[in-house]
C-alpha cells in the first residue's frame, strides 16, 4: 500500500522525472541483453592527412541496433553502460571488432578506438590490447586509442602506468576533444600523446571568430613543440578545411570527407577518397 501510494505521489509531482525513470529502467535491460545478442555494430569515420589528402585511418564510432528503437548513438547509452558497469565488455568488443576489421585493411591504414575513463582501472586493459593484437595479427603502430580529458582526472598514477603500457605495446595515443574538459597544458607535459584532436567546437566556429583560429594555431604550434600531431575534427566546409590546412594541421575528419559507415562501405568511401584526392592534385 504504501509502495502504490509512493508511486502515485511521485506521478503526481515529478511526472517527468518517472518517465525518464522508466526509459531507464527499459534501456538498462536492454543494454544488458545488447551484447550477446549480437546488437552493437561499429561504424567508420575517415581521417585524411592534410598535406597529402589521402587517407590515413578510420575511426571506430559504436552504435546500438535496437529492437524496436532503431539506431542508438553513442551518447545515449555509453554513459549508461558506464554507470552499470557494461563498459568492460563492450568496450573489448568494440576492441576486437575493430582490429579484426583493420588487419584487413591495406597497410598503413589506422584504426582508431575510443576509451572510457572505467576501462582504464587495473590492468584488464593492457591484457585485452595484447590480446586482441595477438589474436587478430594487426601490427600495434596501426592502431590508435582515443582518450578524453575525463580520463586524466580520474587516478593519475594509475592512468599513466596504463598509457605507458601501451605505449610500450606501439600503440598510439590520442587525446580527444582538446579544449572542452578541464584542458590542463600540464596534461600534454605529462602524458605520452602521439596527437592531439582538436573538438569540433573549434572547427564550427572557424569561419565566424578569429579566435577560434587563433586557439587552433596556437594549439598547432605548442604539439609541434611537443612532438604531437593535431587532427581537427568536424570538418563539414572546403572554407574550414582550407582555413585548418594553413594553420598548419595533420590530419582532419568530419561530414566533408565522410561520415560513419558501416564496415561494408569501406572499399567505396576509400574509391570515392581517392578519386576526390586525384581531382584536387590535379586542379592545384
Ligand atoms: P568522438 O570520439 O569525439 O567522435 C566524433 C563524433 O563526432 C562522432 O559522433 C561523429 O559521428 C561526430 N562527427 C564526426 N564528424 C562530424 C562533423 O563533421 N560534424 C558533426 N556535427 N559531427 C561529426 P558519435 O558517433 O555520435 O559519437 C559520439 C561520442 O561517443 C564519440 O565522440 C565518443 O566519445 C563516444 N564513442 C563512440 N564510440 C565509442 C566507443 O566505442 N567507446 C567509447 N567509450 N566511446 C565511444
Ligand atoms: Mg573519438
Ligand atoms: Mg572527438
Ligand atoms: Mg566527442
Amino acid at each position: 500500500r504504501a509502495k502504490a501510494d509512493g508511486r502515485g505521489r511521485w506521478r503526481f509531482f515529478e511526472p517527468e522525472m518517472d518517465a525518464r525513470m522508466q526509459l531507464r529502467r527499459a534501456l538498462e535491460t536492454d543494454l544488458r541483453r545488447a551484447l550477446s545478442r549480437g546488437e552493437f555494430e561499429l561504424f567508420y569515420q575517415p581521417i585524411v592527412t592534410l598535406a597529402s589528402r589521402q587517407v590515413a585511418g578510420f575511426e571506430v564510432l559504436l552504435r546500438w541496433r535496437h529492437p524496436e528503437r532503431g539506431l542508438v548513438p553513442p551518447d545515449a547509452f555509453i554513459p549508461l553502460a558506464e554507470e552499470i558497469g557494461l563498459i568492460g565488455p563492450i568496450g573489448e568488443w568494440v576492441l576486437r571488432q575493430a582490429c579484426r576489421e583493420a588487419a584487413r585493411w591495406p597497410a598503413p591504414l589506422r584504426v582508431a578506438v575510443n576509451l572510457s575513463p572505467a576501462q582504464f582501472a587495473g590492468r584488464v586493459l593492457v591484457d585485452a590490447v595484447t590480446a586482441v593484437l595477438r589474436e587478430t595479427g594487426l601490427d600495434a603502430a596501426r592502431l590508435e586509442v582515443e582518450i578524453t580529458e575525463a580520463v586524466m582526472l580520474q587516478d593519475t598514477r594509475t592512468t599513466l602506468v596504463t598509457l605507458h603500457r601501451l605505449k610500450a605495446l606501439g600503440v598510439r595515443i590520442a587525446m580527444d576533444d582538446f579544449g572542452t574538459g578541464y584542458s590542463s597544458l600540464g596534461y600534454l607535459q605529462r602524458f605520452p600523446f602521439d596527437k592531439v584532436k582538436i573538438d569540433r567546437s573549434f572547427t564550427r566556429e572557424l569561419e565566424r571568430s578569429r579566435k577560434s583560429n587563433a586557439i587552433i594555431r596556437a594549439v598547432v604550434g605548442l604539439c609541434a613543440g611537443l612532438d604531437m600531431g593535431v587532427t581537427a575534427e568536424g570538418v563539414e566546409t572546403a572554407a574550414q578545411l582550407e582555413t585548418l590546412s594553413r594553420c598548419g594541421c595533420d590530419e582532419a575528419q568530419g561530414f566533408l570527407f565522410g561520415q560513419p559507415r558501416p564496415a561494408a562501405e569501406l572499399p567505396e568511401m576509400l574509391r570515392q577518397l581517392e578519386q576526390a584526392r586525384r581531382a584536387a592534385s590535379a586542379a592545384a
